[in-house]
């Protein structure tokens, strides 16, 4: 008997909606069923409590999504996606009222820096340059014999090392140590762990290098408002408002993908799989999670660096030491006092974000899994600490905690908004050790979100790539 479907896909996040349009543009007939009363998953921006202010609720800044092979090829922009690059797209203030930057230009960043580090930085990253979007390619793809072996050795004998290790011994100065610790604590882990702190430094600062880390024009949303009508330009269907607890209440479909954390996939499709490969997603690990703030404030943040005053994103923690032992704390089941903020101001290079005057302000930092502990006033001191009367700029904030975070989107398990840990056994074997990573033991289940590769981060590979092994699979 026939399906009604080829493909029902669970989830319509960046990789669920990825992978959707894939089997669509490959003619096939596909669903996408999502929870939430709109699709997108940590791609949406919503109204805030202030008229004519728009939030981004999760992401705000796409340096991966330039970066995508899978992006590149439905060209966006024809879709309503306008990219703003930022004048600057990363700063890092200090207390002494400088800041290093971090510029997409390579020449304009090395400037800053002593002559030793120029030097060191260039080192790193005009190599990685040179093979241009090669080794990104093998970088957003599951681990496998890579396309520019070169390219790829190259990084890997780069990035080998552990954050720390690398700062130290690549830099001298504060600036490029600091600069390199913000663009490291993206990884969630303690910067003394090898393999891949350094890795997603690295990758961070090369992305910046080649495309930039831009932020969209009218939100977050517009990115999904694009891939929802990609998706029904090829004939796909979303359906939103129902949150799937099991296979039997979808429609016949010849495969099932998992735009869900593994453990998900276990509870709603567990009667379909082996036990022992149950028991391996159940073990998936996931790290620490955040507190966000959303802030709409009655002028630009009054940052005593004027450089933070051009930038998109403003990385606020002071010295490598300092981000390190905050980014440690949620490790060891701690608060930081003085947490590493990541913090963004789409609202100064997009006027639609707010009305004329005010500004939309994005911060939040890494708290232990499950923490409720309320945040605020520890990221106001050290947003204060380096833009003196901040407070008193904010008319309104809305605030989200680790479980706040996962009922709002059940794959942020514990408040871990990046698909589960990224240190390099579960970045090799996510979801579990397997040849094929977005396969089940059953030909028909298939799993598409950031916990399967090449992982976190806004980017559609997780989903085209689980795409390709359905296509595969027939
Ligand atoms: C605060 C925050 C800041 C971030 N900043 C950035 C950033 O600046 N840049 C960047 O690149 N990345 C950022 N990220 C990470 C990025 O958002 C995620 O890595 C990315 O969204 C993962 O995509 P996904 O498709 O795998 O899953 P998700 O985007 O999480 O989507 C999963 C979807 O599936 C739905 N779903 C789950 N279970 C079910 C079910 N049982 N039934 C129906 N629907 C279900 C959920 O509601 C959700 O809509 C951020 C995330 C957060 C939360």
């Amino acid at each position: 008997m026939g399906h009604e479907y080829d493909s029902v896909i669970i989830g319509s996040g960046p990789n669920g909606l990825a992978a959707a349009i894939t089997l669509a543009k490959a003619g096939q007939k596909v669903l996408v069923v999502e929870k939430y009363h709109s699709p997108g998953g940590g791609v949406r921006s919503e109204a805030g409590t202030l008229p004519g202010v728009v939030h981004d609720l999760c992401s705000a800044i796409y340096p991966m999504a330039v970066c995508s092979p899978f992006f590149e090829s439905l060209s966006l922009e024809s879709y309503g996606v306008g990219w703003i690059d930022p004048e600057i797209p990363l700063a890092h203030p200090f207390d002494d009222g400088s800041a290093a930057v971090m510029n997409q230009s390579l020449e304009e960043t090395v400037a800053q820096f002593s002559t030793g580090d120029a030097r060191s930085y260039r080192r790193i990253f005009e190599p990685l340059l040179e093979s241009g979007d090669n080794l990104f390619r093998d970088l957003l793809a599951p681990p496998k014999f890579p396309s520019d072996p070169i390219a790829a050795i190259r990084f890997g004998m780069t990035v080998l090392p552990s954050a720390k290790w690398i700062s130290r011994t690549r830099f001298s100065g504060e600036e490029a140590r600091a600069l390199f610790a913000g663009n490291a604590a993206h990884s969630v882990l303690p910067l003394d762990r090898p393999l891949t702190t350094g890795a997603i430094g690295i990758m961070l600062m090369l992305a910046c290098h080649r495309k930039g880390w831009p932020i969209v024009k009218g939100g977050a949303g517009v990115i999904t408002d694009a891939l929802v009508k990609c998706l029904e330009h090829h004939g796909g269907v979303i359906k939103c408002d129902w949150e799937v607890t099991s296979l039997d209440e979808l429609p016949s479909a010849t495969n099932y993908l998992f735009d869900t954390g593994p453990q998900a996939l276990a509870a709603i499709a567990g009667d379909r799989l082996p036990r022992s490969f149950c028991d391996r997603l159940n073990r998936y690990r996931y790290g620490p999670g955040v507190f966000k703030i959303d802030y709409t404030l009655s002028g630009p943040v009054p940052w005593k660096a004027q450089a933070c005053r051009k930038a998109g994103t403003v990385h606020i923690g002071g010295t490598f030491d300092e981000i390190a032992a905050a980014e440690k704390a949620p490790w060891l089941g701690q608060t930081s006092e003085k947490p590493f903020v990541l913090t963004a101001q789409p609202s100064l290079f997009d006027s639609s974000r707010a009305p004329s005057g005010q500004h939309t302000f994005w911060a939040y930092c890494h708290v232990p899994a499950n923490s409720t502990v309320d945040m605020t006033a520890a990221i106001e001191r050290q947003i204060e600490r380096f833009a003196p009367g901040f407070r008193d700029t904010i008319l309104s904030r809305q605030t989200r905690n680790c479980a706040e975070f996962q009922s709002y989107n059940p794959n942020f398990v514990g408040g871990d908004v990046i698909g589960g840990v990224t240190d390099w056994r579960q970045l090799l074997t996510r979801p579990v050790a397997r040849l094929k990573p977005h396969t089940t033991p059953a030909d028909d289940i298939f799993l598409c979100s950031a916990s399967t590769p090449p992982g976190g981060g806004v980017h559609g590979m997780c989903g085209y790539w689980a795409a390709q092994e359905v296509l595969n699979s027939r």
